[in-house]
């Protein structure tokens, strides 16, 4: 175990947090958003993706959810007040080529955590989930927490039978309570530039984007151009990460007071075409990347857009970055400084 970091100053009620994957991309914004907040908190995560550096509040413990003697000892000695799990696989094509993995990742790790969490007594989790969870919704219109839950993918089957599991958990038990958050299009970095995406290899177009514009893609291709959408590209909502980082914080508070479990979609309830995607990042980059026009990428629903009216309301989220210029300027900021 080593100290990353000294405790933000306490703001409100601090409580114990633990964070698996604290040291991803996602987590550890979450992780910046606790530690502004005052709370102690405790990151597991293995570093398979993940990166010390980012972690910039409380302790990290290198561990694997699969060792379940560690993780229970860690439980046992931090004693959290809540859980929030962000360690996963997550590359769509991956799991289509390695499904196994992601079972094991996603579904069978999240059920030995949720047993280790419930066995030491923590009654609050907080679970990333995806819209990967709608597979192609029905009509080109937002998807509520209502749509038909259709999976196209493994990646998207995993993290639901992991709702599912915490649903029937919940159900049947008075105690534990959780909240999923079912992430859109998340993109953009720390305002400060200290934290960012950093996957190995990244299949996200904003991404994919500012690496074309540095040079270390000689082409960005854009895949399908015959949608049936304004412009014959993909749709998609793309929230800034500090907005969905405090989507987890209002979801904790809600746990913490005693909240219901919950479902919830993370996004703006507005969409972005492909082409205007790259346009943005033409303009913010200055540079005029090379693209190409290329057929449909497999899997890819035309159009996918969050109904955040119930995070909105039930849990007073107010976005503040709904701006595509602000999150693919802090994106590339990140992306200038690796
Ligand atoms: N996309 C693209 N070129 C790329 C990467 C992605 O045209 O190099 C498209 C992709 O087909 C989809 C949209 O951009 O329509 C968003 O894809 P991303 O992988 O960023 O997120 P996803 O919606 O798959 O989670």
């Amino acid at each position: 175990m080593d100290r990353v970091n000294k405790p933000a100053p306490e703001q409100g009620i601090k409580k114990k947090i633990l964070v698996t994957g604290g040291a991803g991309y996602i987590g550890s914004h979450v992780v910046k958003a606790l530690g502004e907040r005052g709370h102690d908190v405790l990151v597991f995560d293995n570093l398979s993706t993940g990166r010390r550096d980012l972690v910039l509040h409380g302790t990290l413990v290198v561990g694997d959810l699969q060792d379940l003697e560690l993780l229970d000892n860690t439980l046992k000695k931090f004693r959290p007040d809540a859980v929030m799990h962000f360690a996963a696989s997550i590359s769509v094509f991956e799991s289509v080529q390695d499904p196994m993995k992601y079972y094991r990742n996603n579904t069978v790790n999240t059920i030995n955590l949720i047993d280790i969490v419930v066995q030491n007594g923590v009654q609050n989790l907080v679970f990333s989930s995806t819209a990967a969870v709608y597979g192609v919704p029905a009509q080109n219109r937002p998807v509520d927490e209502r749509a038909t839950l259709l999976p196209i993918n493994p990646y998207g089957w995993t993290k639901l039978m992991a709702e599912r599991v915490l649903q029937d958990l919940s159900d049947a038990s008075r105690a534990f309570h959780y909240v999923s958050l079912r992430y859109f299009n998340v993109a953009g970095a720390d305002s400060g530039g200290r934290i960012g995406q950093r996957y190995p290899v990244s299949t996200h177009i904003i991404t994919r984007c500012l690496k074309a514009a540095k040079g270390e893609l000689a082409v960005l291709p854009i895949y399908g151009t015959d949608y049936p959408t304004s412009d014959g590209t993909c749709i998609r909502d793309y929230i800034h990460v500090d907005d969905l980082a405090d989507a987890h914080i209002a979801a904790l508070d809600h746990l913490l007071g005693g909240g219901t479990s919950e479902v919830f979609n993370c996004g703006y309830g507005h969409g972005t075409s492909v082409r205007d995607v790259v346009k943005a990042a033409k303009k913010v980059t200055g540079v005029d990347f090379r693209v190409t026009e290329e057929g449909r990428r497999p899997g890819d629903p035309p159009f996918l857009v969050a109904d955040p009216s119930k995070l909105i309301r039930a849990l007073s989220w107010k976005p503040r970055y709904d701006d595509l210029r602000y999150i693919v300027e802090t994106a590339w900021n990140w992306e200038k400084s690796l």
